[in-house]
């Protein structure tokens, strides 16, 4: 069980980040900024795939428009991704939007005390969204490069900054493309203060690399009991970035659901292991996408006995068998031989009456 960080509660819209909430996963709008329709459209898709918070880049004051839009048309918490301008930040918060992003390295502290300003009078929060890539010139220029002791007295002086303009409403990230650089100063910041953390790798590059990439930085901050809320990015379709996040919140114990865990396969393999947990995932997720799950549910898939006897008594369900034939286990017990082609369907079967059974995995 990880012990999460104990953090402050900031709300963004309905979704609560922080304090002992569900660690919310976040993408961002990719559509042209100027096609409202195709950003609607994704912005449904991204809610549907499991996205809880939704940032969209405001560029221009034509851009804000799409704020009021989002909101009535898909109902999810919309953060307004600000630089440069404070101005386009405050006409967000009046066009109703749930959070402001702003990154400290491009607006000066002025603009953050007019933003914060307006902030409060509305009650939005604020994400101080630090970036390795842009950071502060004078911190810059006294690191020489950006490294995690230069993101970590960025955070703080911002942070000191908003409380000095008695602003708390507000949460921090501070991201780098270094995965040890990004992780270093979370850590560091994380032992200053209690706001919320929003986490993630940035830029951290194609599908591939980018999972790997945020698996790991996430996942090391998160079994470190680090991070309120996620992103992953990835130069690919969001909604992936909102399965990879699900992905690493379930494989850690953070996000209750269905997991399947699977042999990689040897010579003495007797069942196609790869076919079927593969298909099996898929029928799981169509069957359950809109089910909240209040506990996890465990399904091995094992090619033999070797370590199938150990996985079927630790999993909720295994499956094993030779050839065609499978064997369905609950709690290390076979209760069913059914031939392949069944399986999927008998499966579900079993995980239905156990989860009728109990409310103690589900939420009506
Ligand atoms: S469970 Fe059996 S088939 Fe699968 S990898 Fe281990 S020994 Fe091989």
């Amino acid at each position: 069980m990880i012990e999460r960080r104990k953090t402050q509660k900031i709300s963004v819209g309905n979704v609560i980040v922080g304090g002992d909430e569900a660690i919310s996963i976040q993408s961002m709008l990719s559509a042209k900024i100027t096609d409202f329709e195709a950003n609607v459209k994704q912005a449904k898709k991204l809610k549907k795939a499991g996205c809880d918070i939704l940032r969209v880049a405001i560029s221009d004051l034509n851009s804000v428009k799409l704020i009021p839009i989002l909101k009535e048309k898909v109902k999810i918490p919309i953060v307004a991704d600000i630089h440069f301008n404070a101005k386009l930040a405050i006409e967000s918060v009046y066009a109703g939007v749930d959070k402001i992003r702003i990154n400290p390295g491009n607006i000066n502290h002025e603009d953050i005390k007019n933003i914060s300003k307006t902030c409060r009078s509305l009650n939005i929060p604020i994400r101080i969204g630090i970036n390795s890539g842009s950071l502060e010139k004078k911190i810059l220029e006294k690191f020489g490069s950006p490294t995690s002791n230069a993101l970590f007295e960025s955070a703080l002086e911002n942070i000191n900054l908003l409380e000095s303009f008695d602003f708390n409403n507000f949460i921090v990230s501070i991201k780098s493309s270094c995965i040890r650089t990004c992780v270093e100063s979370y850590k560091m910041v994380a032992s200053k203060c209690n706001y919320p953390l929003h986490i993630g790798i940035t830029e951290s590059g194609t599908f591939k690399t980018g999972v790997i990439k945020s698996a790991i930085g996430i996942g090391s901050l998160l079994l470190d009991g680090i991070g309120d809320t996620i992103r992953v990015s990835l130069s690919d379709d969001p909604k992936k970035e909102i399965e990879t996040g699900i992905s690493i919140l379930k494989s850690l114990g953070l996000k209750y659901g269905i997991s399947v865990i699977s042999c990689p396969t040897c010579g003495r393999t007797t069942i196609d292991v790869m076919k079927i947990a593969k298909q099996l995932e898929k029928e799981l997720e169509n069957k359950y996408k809109n089910i909240i799950f209040k506990k996890n549910i465990k399904i091995a898939v094992m090619g033999c006995a070797v370590n199938g006897h150990g996985e079927t008594r630790d999993a909720d369900f295994a499956i094993t068998g030779v050839g065609n034939i499978l064997m369905i286990f609950k709690d290390g017990i076979m209760i069913k031989k059914v031939f392949q082609k069944e399986i999927f369907s008998e499966l579900i079967n079993e995980i239905n009456k156990k989860i009728n059974l109990s409310n103690d995995f589900v939420s009506n």
